[in-house]
């Protein structure tokens, strides 16, 4: 058996795992591996240090290895493991829930518990579908995303997504349709919300003119897309998706699953651009990303339509949950990651710091020519690299790399470089990790 560099695992170990989201052929030859993590640094099974430019998975933004969380997560694993999610309850979960409303707008009270924020979609899409058929309007069942949306790896959420590689292979899913994304030309190297792009909302008249409100349950769409790109929406956009789903009987949803908890220096990105939609998904932040763990906000008005119309108390009001769904050890992580963003301010430090970011990423312009577009919010940012031979996604891989060897890690996605530091990063972190970008941007040339 063959031995890799750097690591005790063998090639036979490197092959039984079939990596997530991963070229794996090419880690199998220069696996990365992490030994360990704490604040806003891994360290890889060298010993090196790595800042976290993307909070883990957009999911840290508390950083790594927090007492409280940790300590929270071994009192509840000795006390309560596991309990049924399904007719039996316990504590936590309703405390968590009650928490988890304080960061949502005030009508989404309702929370269900998943295990992702694949599931939270899944959830969201499918509760949709079974609140018009309790109002007597069945035949509202199609969906409507949005081009370079992410909304997660499940059948439903690969429907509604609009990152073509991650759809072409899977041959049919839910009948959906698409608004075109907000890229516009002529917003390149906004700061903030875009000026222009407001009009690419009217698509949504076009969509329910082709396929009829009758026939459409929800339009779903992450207030900031972020997987695609960091795409911050254009300044009243969102109001406009708001007034044509209201003005055709059409359900709003947002997948803060990135955006909820802090990352646009506000509660959520429907407090972040003033739009209040009537479902939320949440996910990563939720638990620190210590702990899988999605969660679906719900309008009042959605959770109270099923409860009127549940039947004998026998029965269930809706037959959909998961065997994790308000895990105890998930809910007292989740407890205390949302605690310490309340105790620290982190919301408001996010907030007051995104200028300070967003004067550093823009430098980037400077930096080389080949970044063709720098998008940012709160502390989240998008750069768009010029492609090499047509291969969008191939420079970008190469930065990424590249900056995993100099000490620091960045995701790329399509032909993009996404930044998401952690709610407590320092401007020294920052200056040193947007100068270690543009020299190695500089290197590519
Ligand atoms: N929705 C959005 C907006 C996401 O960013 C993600 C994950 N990146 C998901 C859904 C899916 O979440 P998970 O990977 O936890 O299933």
């Amino acid at each position: 058996m063959s031995q890799i560099a750097k690591t005790k695992l063998t090639q036979t170990q490197l092959d039984a795992h079939w990596m997530a989201y991963t070229g794996n052929r090419q880690f199998k030859q220069d696996p990365r591996l992490i030994a360990s993590a704490e604040g806003h640094y891994y360290t890889d099974i060298d010993g090196r240090r790595i800042f976290d430019g993307l909070s883990g998975l957009w999911t840290c933004g508390l950083g790594h290895s927090v007492p409280s969380i940790n300590e929270a997560v071994a009192k509840q694993i000795k006390t309560l493991d596991y309990s049924p999610a399904f007719q039996f309850g316990h504590e936590k979960s309703f405390l968590l829930a009650e928490k988890i409303t304080e960061f949502m707008p005030a009508p989404l009270n309702r929370i269900f518990f998943t295990g992702s924020g694949s599931e939270s979609v899944d959830t969201a899409l499918k509760i949709a579908r079974a609140y018009w058929r309790k109002k007597g309007k069945g035949t509202k069942t199609k969906f409507i995303g949005r081009a370079k949306g992410y909304h997660g790896a499940g059948v439903s959420g690969f429907s509604v997504g609009g990152i073509p590689a991650n759809r072409t292979l899977y041959g049919q899913g839910l009948e959906s349709y698409h608004l075109p994304h907000t890229q516009v030309p002529g917003t390149e190297f906004s700061k903030g919300m875009p000026e222009k792009g407001k009009e690419r909302a009217e698509e949504l008249l076009n969509l329910i003119n082709m396929h009829d409100a009758s026939n459409i349950a929800a339009v779903i769409v992450e207030p900031m897309s972020g997987s695609g790109g960091v795409i911050v929406p254009p300044v009243g956009y969102l109001q406009r998706l708001r007034q044509i789903c209201d003005e055709h009987d059409i359900l709003l949803i947002f997948d803060e699953v990135i955006t909820g908890f802090g990352r646009m220096g506000a509660k959520t990105g429907a407090e972040a651009f003033g739009v209040t939609p009537d479902i939320i998904t949440l996910a990563k932040q939720v638990t620190n990303g210590a702990i899988p763990m999605g969660a679906v906000a719900f309008k009042q008005e959605i959770y109270d339509t099923f409860m009127e119309t549940g039947g004998a108390d026998y029965m269930l009001e809706v037959p959909h949950g998961y065997t994790y769904s308000a895990h105890p050890i998930a809910c007292a992580a989740g407890l205390a990651s949302l605690e310490a963003i309340t105790q620290q301010n982190l919301i408001d430090r996010v907030k007051e710091m995104s200028p300070i970011w967003e004067a550093c990423v823009h430098q980037l312009k400077a930096a080389s020519p080949l970044v063709t577009d720098i998008r940012n919010y709160g502390f989240a940012s998008g750069m768009s690299i010029a492609h090499i031979d047509g291969e969008p996604a191939k420079r970008p891989f190469q930065i990424a790399m590249r900056m995993w060897e100099k000490g620091y890690y960045v995701r790329y996605g399509a032909d993009t470089i996404q930044l998401a530091p952690p709610f407590t990063t320092e401007k020294s972190e920052m200056d040193s990790l947007i100068n270690a970008l543009g020299d190695t941007l500089k290197e590519q040339h």
